[in-house]
């Protein structure tokens, strides 16, 4: 009810939830948050927002704010002082690790984390405990386009920007609902198809809402992304679509290992050795993957498939390819990222405005928290921790001995719950996240979690069935609550200052983390200030990129733009990355660098068509897919109190091909139960509601804490980047 000109306390800063990164405006009035509109000078949105970006600050209207410290006592929650609350914590972490060793004690951080919170998180564990427990939940979204992009490029993040899309004539989202996931995005894309015909074309497992706005709905078998990627490059090759100039100065071939596994059993790992090929190898390889072969299992049209190789190979046509889960959420992760790459780079359609592969992230801040600052296993702030002089540059400025930082990467998401439910993890601290709902087979992972032998700390803003296991419940500001910065899409870098007071003894999650250091007696290694740490720890942060290619923003400017694109180079954003006539990088006099290579070549993978680790059989006849809904962020835990979102959306369901619904004889609403050799969950059936699977596939909304799908999914993962897959597994319907 207030108007968008009232006069009230307008600060920028960037939306809560999704990857987009949409900048938003928030009218704050008496020390409260009472207004958000879209930032009319973001770039991103230009003014818009979604659903969830307009109703997001109604969340913290909800009656059960975590306001207070909660520490278990004989099976019960206590209120504690929160300065209470953290000296258990720091004395049971050193307890932990004084009896069983550093690797006893882990952190599992997030995606929505700030890029301050992901660096201090890093720099406690890695820098001044000396392990690399440190993993988040974006292994379980973002992690394959990582070693997508590594494998292929030897960089991370995306090399183009959201202004391509004001230049292609043509957008492929491959497995990627882009019009309830990155809505924002997604109107840009309708902008440009109403008003210069750029066509949509939409190539999923399912009918959804992007494909019944999009010109072009092409649908295929679960897992067989792999072949038809193939069979595009097949008739990129056979028609003489390869642009050879580009190919022969700024690419190279390798082929990996096959037959790579599933990461189903403990301790799975797994090393790729990449081995140098030809051109005429890889076309030989790719024989087997003629669209008529394709065809016959991918259950896509030979017609279709040609008619996508012509729009990737025409000359005169500018593509964009957008992906996010449905492509990294797969088995064969990294190897569907490649791909796609590989059509990109055969057709010399890379960055360039209008033209390239656009990985997408799910999370405000997964690049920016988790890939850049590097909250995985095997990050540092730069580079790696199995690179000496990466650890070397970690240690001067986090000032302790190199050799305190060690050298390999021990858990990343799935198995530090695997390490959890064995019991070497003796203590875990989780941060804005919810594994208890979002793990694949969480019903594995519960059990774990509740064992005595593991200290459990949850840091959140709500109650979660993750809190409901913890020993410490510690109360987290939300984001406006704190200052910060994310990192989206984009690259965009976006700063906030602290707009409103957090309820109670609400706390930011980094300084959390340096009132536990300060306690554990690593208190000269985290100097800051209470006021200033936000700033103080990205000053901190940038002196890791200094004289480095992907240098980012410095604060000043960051604090007077709506978001700033990185690398931010002589006081210039560098928009395509690669790109000699915008990247100031590209110092080898060619036109294109992929300077993330030793060669600086882009490498073109010969990846296989692989079978999923399980298929529907006669026992579970049904493939399962899950994922979201434009009403709900992941879990839930915040969109579900915004009541608005929830009257939307109020619980999840499962949805059925009507063909399929029909010869099991159910009606729409009617509860089914989907079971698979894991465990089962009930839900209102769905039919010829929002979506619309292929026969023989039901899909389900993991958002709901009431309906665990989770339970069901299979904890399969990619063998390179240890993403789970939960896009397929096998399971059987019948009625509740
Ligand atoms: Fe927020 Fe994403 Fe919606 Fe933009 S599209 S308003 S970032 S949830």
């Amino acid at each position: 009810g207030i108007p968008l000109d009232a006069n009230l306390d307008w600060k920028k800063g960037p939306c809560r939830f999704c990857g987009v990164g949409c900048g938003i405006l928030v009218g704050t009035e008496n020390g409260k948050a009472v207004a958000v509109k879209g930032d009319p000078n973001s770039s991103v949105n230009k003014g818009l927002l979604c659903v969830k970006g307009y109703h997001q600050i109604m969340c913290l209207q909800s009656k059960d704010r975590l306001n207070h410290a909660l520490v278990k006592k004989n099976g019960k929650y206590v209120k504690t002082p929160i300065h209470e609350a953290l000296d258990l914590v720091a004395s049971k972490m050193k307890e932990t690790i004084q009896n069983h060793g550093k690797d006893s004690v882990a952190m599992y951080t997030s995606g929505q984390s700030t890029i301050p919170e992901g660096y201090i998180a890093s720099k406690l564990m890695k820098g001044a405990i000396g392990t690399n427990n440190l993993d988040c939940n974006a292994r379980l979204c973002m992690a394959s386009a990582v070693t997508g992009f590594m494998t292929s490029f030897g960089i991370d993040e995306p090399m183009g920007c959201y202004e391509d899309i004001d230049y292609a004539d043509y957008f492929v989202t491959w497995g990627n609902n882009m019009a309830e996931m990155h809505p924002v995005l997604f109107s840009r894309m309708l902008e440009q198809k109403a008003t210069r015909g750029a066509q949509i074309i939409d190539f999923a497992t399912r009918t959804t809402r992007s494909s019944s706005a999009s010109d072009q709905s092409i649908l295929f078998e679960p897992q067989t992304d792999l072949a038809v990627a193939n069979a595009i490059c097949y008739e990129i090759i056979k028609n003489g679509w390869v642009k050879k100039s580009f190919v022969e100065k700024h690419c190279s071939f390798n082929k990996g290992l096959t037959n790579i596994g599933y990461g189903l059993e403990d301790n799975f790992s797994f090393t790729d050795k990449p081995e140098k090929i030809d051109f005429e190898a890889y076309k030989d390889f790719l024989k087997d993957y003629s669209p008529e072969a394709v065809s016959k299992y991918s259950k896509v049209s030979v017609k279709d498939i040609k008619y996508l190789a012509w729009i990737y190979g025409n000359p005169n046509n500018k593509v964009v390819s957008f992906w996010c889960m449905g492509m990294n959420q797969h088995t064969r992760g990294t190897w569907i990222n490649n791909l796609v790459y590989n059509i990109h780079l055969l057709t010399g359609k890379i960055s360039q405005p209008g033209n390239g592969p656009f990985s997408l992230t799910g999370q405000p801040s997964a690049c920016g928290t988790a890939r850049e600052v590097g909250t995985f296993t095997h990050k540092l702030p730069h580079g790696v921790v199995t690179n000496k002089k990466d650890r070397e540059m970690a240690a001067k400025i986090w000032k302790v001995p190199v050799e305190q930082i060690p050298s390999k990467p021990t858990y990343h998401a799935t198995e530090m719950f695997r390490a959890v439910d064995r019991g070497d993890i003796k203590f875990i601290w989780t941060q804005a996240t919810n594994p208890l709902v979002s793990l694949p087979k969480t019903s594995r992972y519960r059990p774990g979690m509740q064992k005595e032998s593991c200290f459990v700390v949850v840091s959140d803003v709500f109650p979660t069935p993750t809190s409901d296991v913890a020993d410490v419940i510690l109360p987290a500001a939300w984001h406006i609550e704190k200052g910060g910065l994310y990192g989206n899409s984009e690259r965009r870098t976006q700063y906030w200052e602290k707009m409103i007071d957090g309820p109670g003894e609400t706390m930011a999650d980094a300084w959390m983390f340096i009132e536990v250091a300060k306690r554990m007696g690593y208190g000269d290694l985290f100097p800051y200030s209470k006021e200033n740490h936000v700033e103080e720890i990205y000053t901190e942060y940038r002196q890791f990129h200094e004289g480095a290619k992907h240098g980012m923003a410095p604060l000043d400017v960051l604090k007077k733009e709506s978001g700033v694109i990185w690398p931010y180079v002589n006081g210039k954003s560098t928009q395509w990355r690669f790109n000699a006539k915008y990247d100031p990088a590209c110092d080898n006099g060619e036109d294109f660098h992929f300077y993330g290579k030793p060669d600086g070549r882009a490498v073109i993978w010969q990846r296989p068509f692989e079978e999923a680790p399980e298929k529907p059989d006669q026992e579970y006849p049904f493939w399962l897919n899950t994922g979201r809904v434009v009403e709900h962020w992941h879990t839930g835990s915040m969109t579900r109190r915004i009541p608005v979102l929830h009257q939307a959306m109020p619980n999840s369901y499962v949805e059925f091909h009507p063909d399929d619904a029909k010869k099991i004889g159910i009606r729409n609403g009617e509860k089914i139960k989907v079971t698979s050799r894991r465990g089962s969950c009930i839900l209102p059936a769905s039919i010829n509601e929002r979506g619309l699977p292929t026969k023989g596939q039901v899909f389900v909304p993991f958002f709901d804490e009431n309906m665990l799908i989770n339970d069901v999914t299979l904890d399969a993962f990619c063998p390179i980047s240890k993403e789970p897959d939960y896009k397929k597994c096998a399971v059987k319907v019948e009625k509740a």
